[in-house]
């Protein structure tokens, strides 16, 4: 793709919505695609115990691999961990395998439970540093779909929240009691925290509905919503039983295209 400009600093971004099935995956995937494609550096954190994200991008996660489980568990650094997407140059991704399912238990009882991806990411960033590896310019959290210990860790790491959110009838329920637990965050984990992008996922524009859902959110979040919109494409889902994100999967389907508007829109707002 056409290069994008670099951000001023690193953009933790965690793609959240504890709603399952709204495209949190397939979003944090083709963005990261998308901006690696455009000669980004990108980090993809894979908190899923699920690890879908890992299988779009390829990236092997069996339960022998060592996975972001053992970083947020045993503190393993982040750069044991990480793989590169094998099809996307300048993406990485740290896998989440099977064991990450016991990490919500797990947590509760370690020292700074909140706060481990967090540490980790930064020790990474410094990682990095010494070995004159370019800085990362975007870090996006694939999180599971429930507001507990692994979602408030990526919370806590993060600087900006991207909401996907369904186009359908009860798109807009559940995401006050999202915004709710930002909001505790901010005021007792992440002061910096904002819910900087909103993305319309799973468009339908035959539907007068879709059109509903969409005007109703954009007179909500005016400033977040992004103009693109994704729209409900049978090739974007199939792409992940390819083991590839729709990026190269089919590069000009209309899925690919919107992921690519959404990331350039995304770039120019930083
Ligand atoms: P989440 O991570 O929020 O649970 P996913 O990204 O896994 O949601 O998406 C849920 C399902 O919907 C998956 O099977 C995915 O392939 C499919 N899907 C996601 N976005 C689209 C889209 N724009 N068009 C068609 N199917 C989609
Ligand atoms: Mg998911």
């Amino acid at each position: 793709g056409k290069a994008l400009p670099r951000p001023k600093s690193t953009r933790i971004m965690t793609v959240s919505n504890q709603k399952g099935g709204v495209g949190k995956t397939t979003t944090t995937v083709n963005i990261a695609a998308a901006l690696a494609g455009a000669g980004l550096q990108v980090l993809v954190i894979d908190i899923d115990p699920q690890g879908n994200a890992s299988t779009a991008l390829n990236i092997d996660h069996h339960a022998e691999i060592a996975s972001i489980y053992d970083v947020l568990i045993d503190d393993v650094p982040l750069s044991e961990v990480v793989a590169p997407c094998p099809d996307v140059a300048n993406l990485i991704c740290a896998p989440a395998t099977i064991h990450l399912a016991g990490a919500e238990i797990e947590l509760v009882s370690l020292v700074a439970r909140e706060q481990r991806l967090r540490r980790a990411i930064e020790a990474y960033a410094r990682t990095r540093e010494t070995r004159g590896e370019p800085r990362l310019d975007f870090v996006l959290i694939d999180c599971p779909p429930s507001l507990g210990l692994l979602t408030v860790n990526a919370f806590v790491a993060a600087k900006e929240v991207l909401i996907p959110i369904q186009s359908e009838y009860y798109a807009l329920e559940g995401l006050s009691q999202l915004l709710k637990n930002i909001e505790m965050i901010q005021k007792h984990l992440n002061a910096e925290l904002i819910v900087s992008t909103i993305l319309l996922t799973m468009y339908d524009g035959r539907t007068n509905l879709a059109a509903q859902v969409a005007a109703e959110v954009r007179e909500h979040f005016p400033d977040q919503v992004l103009k693109a919109v994704i729209p409900r494409s049978v090739r974007i889902s199939e792409a992940p039983s390819y083991q590839q994100t729709v990026m190269t999967y089919d590069p000009s389907s209309s899925g690919a295209l919107s992921y690519q508007e959404a990331a350039v829109e995304i770039t120019s707002r930083s």
